[in-house]
């Protein structure tokens, strides 16, 4: 069983690698990446933005298709949001192995600083390896640093550091098999 993080065309190239990399080490499982072959669904003219479960819909479809078992996550340009929520920076769904994370709010850009594909890649790492905790069954947790914090701000993200906590890092390790 590997992840597989499917990287949309829109999505900053080049940081890919750095990104599995980390995620994989971080989670204990081999992460690869590819192209994202996922219809892009639930583009919401009026907002600009993605409605987060109807593209996790639209991945489970696809696993669906190819028989695909193994957890998926996406990563994708545009800003996401789900009911009841103004945005969010990704989504997962246990159930059917699907998770997505947008890079929209976590560049620098976004709040008028300049951009640092380092500030990016360490927030990508963090935020897809989060979701992929919940792939995996964690839920949040309220240790500010862990990688299962729920952050609502970009400043609460940053503070996390790319690791579990003894806790959440238990919880995994005996989820994964
Ligand atoms: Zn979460
Ligand atoms: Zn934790």
């Amino acid at each position: 069983m590997h992840i597989h993080i499917f990287w949309d065309s829109l999505a900053p190239a080049g940081l890919q690698v750095p990104v599995a990399r980390t995620i994989s080490a971080i989670t204990g499982v081999r992460a690869t990446i590819g192209e994202n072959p996922v219809r892009m669904m639930g583009y919401d003219q009026a907002r600009k933005q993605i409605n987060a479960p109807a593209l996790l819909d639209g991945i489970h479809a696809y696993k669906r298709r190819q028989h695909l078992t193994d957890p998926v996550l996406l990563v994708v340009s545009q800003d996401l949001f789900r009911d009841g929520h103004s945005f969010v920076f990704g989504l997962a769904r246990e159930s059917v192995g699907a998770a997505v994370v947008s890079v929209a709010r976590l560049k620098n850009q976004y709040y008028g600083k300049p951009d640092r594909d380092d500030d990016l890649v360490d927030r990508l790492i963090k935020e897809g390896a989060h979701e992929i905790g919940h792939l995996f069954g964690l839920g949040h947790c309220m240790v500010p640093e862990c990688i299962m914090f729920r952050p609502d701000t970009l400043d609460e993200l940053d503070r996390k550091k790319k690791m579990f906590c003894d806790e959440c890092r238990v919880h995994l390790d005996r989820n994964k098999h």
